[in-house]
């Protein structure tokens, strides 16, 4: 029995139904692919969505399954919130999932003199009514559940503002707004709701930053890593993590203190 099997074994015997799923969003590749393998090493199956990188989300799905995790590949855009609709709702006529990670997210970076009005409407879209459609799906049968957890992954840049990010910065310190008052409104239903805050992390998202100029903004003198990242969402969504909620996590390398 691998260790993921042992975990869900152990919480089977502890009458926990034992199978646990998450849905991540946008776990194609990136954060959202080692938040996914993670997660799956600590014995839940995973629901993973991303939007057209077949590739990527099928490489993601073989590491989940080596590390234990049934994986079910779930292609719909968090945009759109008839597609996610279409997506999950025959599936939640079964299953709930345990834990939600919000993660699909985009960077469309710009100064402000020179930011679109379509950079601005397609950031929030991605990172903010993305979180909004996919959370109001799963909300009342996690609740229904009474236990369960949440985790928004938000950035760096929604705590301190960046420069050429109003909109991602306007998106992400939204999302940790919306995770703060959703933890107060749903506490007593044993739902946890967290927010993980990395900073620069290596992943094709950072690919085109300049090097010189954001190295010595990191204390730690590094980018991060995406497994460094899905730690942390990982004992979010751990027994170990069952009276946090309402929090931001950073994983930033000291970028933000
Ligand atoms: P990547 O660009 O590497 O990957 C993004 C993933 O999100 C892909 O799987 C992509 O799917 C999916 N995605 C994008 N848009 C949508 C959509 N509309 N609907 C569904 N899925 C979508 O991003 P990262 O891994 O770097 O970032 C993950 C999260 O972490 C984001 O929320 C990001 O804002 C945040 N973050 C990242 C930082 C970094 O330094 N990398 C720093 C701080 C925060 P597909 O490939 O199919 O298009």
């Amino acid at each position: 029995m691998n260790a993921a099997r042992a975990r869900r074994h152990g919480r089977e015997e502890a009458g926990d139904p034992g199978r646990r799923i998450a849905l991540v969003t946008g776990g194609g590749r990136g954060i959202g692919s080692a938040v996914a393998v993670a997660l799956a090493g600590d014995g839940y199956d995973i629901w993973l969505n991303y939007r057209r990188d077949h590739e990527a989300a099928a490489r993601t799905a073989e590491r989940v399954k080596e590390a234990g995790g049934d994986c079910r590949l779930l292609p719909f855009d968090v945009t759109d919130p008839e597609g996610a609709r279409a997506r999950l709702e025959p599936l939640m006529e079964g299953e709930t999932p345990y834990a939600l990670v919000n993660n699909a997210g985009l960077a469309r970076d710009a100064l402000m003199v020179w930011m679109s009005l379509e950079e601005w409407r397609d950031v929030l879209a991605v990172n903010l009514d993305g979180f909004f459609h996919v959370t109001k799906l799963l909300l009342r049968p996690m609740l229904g559940r009474r236990k369960g957890r949440i985790v928004n992954i938000a950035s760096t840049s929604g705590q301190m503002g960046l420069p050429g990010q109003v909109n991602y910065a306007a998106a992400k310190a939204g999302l940790i707004g919306a995770t703060r008052t959703l933890a107060r409104e749903v506490a007593g239903r044993n739902l946890l709701v967290n927010a993980v805050a990395p900073g620069f992390i290596e992943t094709e998202m950072t690919g085109d930053l300049p090097m010189e100029a954001v190295l010595p903004m990191i204390p730690a003198g590094r980018l991060g890593r995406p497994e460094e990242v899905a730690e942390a969402v990982r004992f979010l969504c751990s027994d170990a993590a069952s009276y946090i909620t309402g929090q931001v996590i950073s994983v930033n390398g000291g970028v933000y203190m």
